[in-house]
């Protein structure tokens, strides 16, 4: 029986077995290229989004506020987190370690909420792997010098700082192609409003419809498509 049940399962289509009601977005981008800006709108607009806080060894920047931003800690703390597994994933970027807590993922993604990631393309990639729904919106610059121009009138890194995540940006920027969609931040409102597309056509998708409509898929007589 057993065999057969697990028969059974591999006829499913990916997307369609143990997957969570909620959607799981992750946002990519250099920085510099407005991310965090155009989630913020995002997230103001659309209540049903939780943003997942993210864990950094970074020391906060002057505006930023434990827990709202990052749940700041030390490498120690980081990586006895690490060494228990309470991470989905974890990424070096630009000389710090990031990472997204899994607990707290796994039972928002459970309960049908969406999820979104702020991070970076190596993490990103990494929770494909692990949740292949996952979709991913990378943010580009209207142009390399916008991108310049934005990191130095943020001025809230040194110099220093701001030269190392300019070279990064280039090689951010080539993982674009890794991921599905891409929204060019020329202008703010047309990217908000393509952002806001790409949430509502995810939801849309047979498969998420059927994670959280499944009783009138039952009911309506409408069987899982085979593989
Ligand atoms: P920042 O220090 O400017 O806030 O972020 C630097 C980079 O780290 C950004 O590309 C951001 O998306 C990425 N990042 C933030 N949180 C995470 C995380 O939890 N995991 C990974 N892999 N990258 C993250």
């Amino acid at each position: 029986q057993r065999a057969a049940e697990s028969e059974a399962r591999a006829d499913k289509p990916a997307e369609y077995t143990g997957s969570y009601p909620g959607n799981l977005f992750m946002v990519i981008a250099p920085s510099g290229a407005g991310k965090s800006t155009l989630v913020n709108a995002l997230l103001e607009h659309d209540t049903a989004i939780r943003l997942s806080i993210s864990y950094t060894t970074r020391p906060p920047r002057p505006n930023e506020k434990h827990g709202r931003e990052y749940l700041f800690c030390t490498k120690e703390e980081f990586a006895e987190r690490r060494r228990k597994g309470e991470f989905l994933e974890s990424a070096e970027v630009h000389g710090n370690f990031y990472a997204t807590s899994r607990v707290w993922i796994e039972e928002q993604m459970r309960n049908g909420r969406d999820v979104l990631l702020e991070i970076d393309w190596q993490g990103a990639l990494q929770v494909r792997k692990q949740f292949s729904n996952a979709v991913g919106i990378f943010i580009l610059p209207p142009s390399l010098e916008v991108l310049e121009d934005r990191l130095r009138k943020r001025g809230q890194d040194e110099p220093n700082v701001i030269v190392r995540r300019l070279l990064a940006a280039g090689s951010e920027i080539a993982h674009a192609p890794d991921f599905e969609y891409v929204v060019i931040n020329e202008s703010f409102p047309t990217a908000l409003n393509e952002l806001q597309c790409i949430v509502a056509a995810t939801r849309l998708r047979c498969a998420s419809q059927y994670a959280r409509h499944t009783e009138l898929f039952m009911q309506l007589g409408i069987h899982l498509p085979q593989a």
